[in-house]
């Protein structure tokens, strides 16, 4: 049901359990509410052959959208739009309108005295090289620009790893491009206390109705959560009306 999304977060520190990696659980929220459904979220290191094999995975799974965040940066350890072109097979080019914005963002953090040193060197030139032919997308925070390409049916979306820097781009220049879909998701709460006796019941509900369910207990109290999501209020109530009629009381959350 529904167009399906993939995501990839790109950094040896998210492997090594130093950073968590919060950036796929926003970006998984942002696009659940424009109506994707998330397949797969994964996370690879710092490393050209990796991140190029699962990005050709992925593509091999069409999913209407993916969005790639992290490594963009001006260190060494930053090759994602690198690893982005091989996969593509793409040249990386030297994009002068790209440098010109950098050298001036640098210039800028000099003034304020955020650096000593407000020229370009070859760190930060290498922000300026992007894979030919791509759409650069806007960093309002920072100096690393991102990148949106279409591969056959798929929208890629490259990303800064610095979450404020993502989240920026992703309301500015991601949403806009993801289209009006929109999923609802209604969250109640089941008057039973044993997730088994449900379950036959969700089955049946997600066999009729065009919905998907999430149900978590909510300790040992006498609720369960269940979230059911989906493209039309209509058919979320009737599968709520149905469950409810099969002796299972609800409350709104
Ligand atoms: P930078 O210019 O800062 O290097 P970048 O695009 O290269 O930007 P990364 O090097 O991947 O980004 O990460 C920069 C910072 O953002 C690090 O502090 C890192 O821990 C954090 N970060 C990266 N990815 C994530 C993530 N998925 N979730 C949370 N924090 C992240
Ligand atoms: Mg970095």
């Amino acid at each position: 049901m529904g167009m399906f999304a993939e995501i990839i977060t790109i950094g040896d520190e998210l492997l090594t359990g130093n950073t968590v990696d919060s950036n796929s659980a926003f970006i998984a929220q942002k696009l659940t509410e424009k109506g994707y459904w998330v397949r797969r979220i994964t996370t690879v290191g710092d490393d050209v052959e990796e991140i190029k094999t699962v990005v050709r995975e992925v593509l091999s799974r069409e999913p209407e959208v993916l969005v790639i965040a992290g490594g963009l940066g001006p260190t060494h350890d930053d090759v994602t739009m690198l690893a982005v072109a091989r996969a593509l097979n793409l040249e990386l080019e030297l994009r002068e309108d790209i440098l010109k914005r950098i050298e001036e963002f640098y210039l800028e953090l000099y003034k304020k005295g955020f650096v000593d040193d407000p020229k370009i060197n070859e760190a930060r030139k290498k922000m300026a090289y992007i894979p030919r032919g791509v759409e650069i997308l806007n960093n309002t925070v920072g100096a690393a620009p991102g990148a949106f390409l279409i591969y056959k049916n798929t929208k890629i979306f490259v990303l800064p790893g610095m979450p404020r820097e993502m989240k920026a781009m992703f309301e500015n220049e991601v949403s806009p491009k993801l289209g009006k879909g929109k999923f609802i998701q209604r969250k109640l709460l089941a008057e039973i206390t044993d997730e088994s006796k449900l379950a036959p019941l969700l089955v049946e509900a997600l066999n009729r109705f065009n919905i998907k369910i999430h149900s978590s207990p909510k300790g040992f109290g006498k609720y369960i959560g269940i979230i059911l999501f989906g493209e039309s209020e209509d058919e979320i109530e009737r599968a709520r009306r149905f469950i409810e009629e099969r002796g299972i009381k609800f409350e709104e959350v």
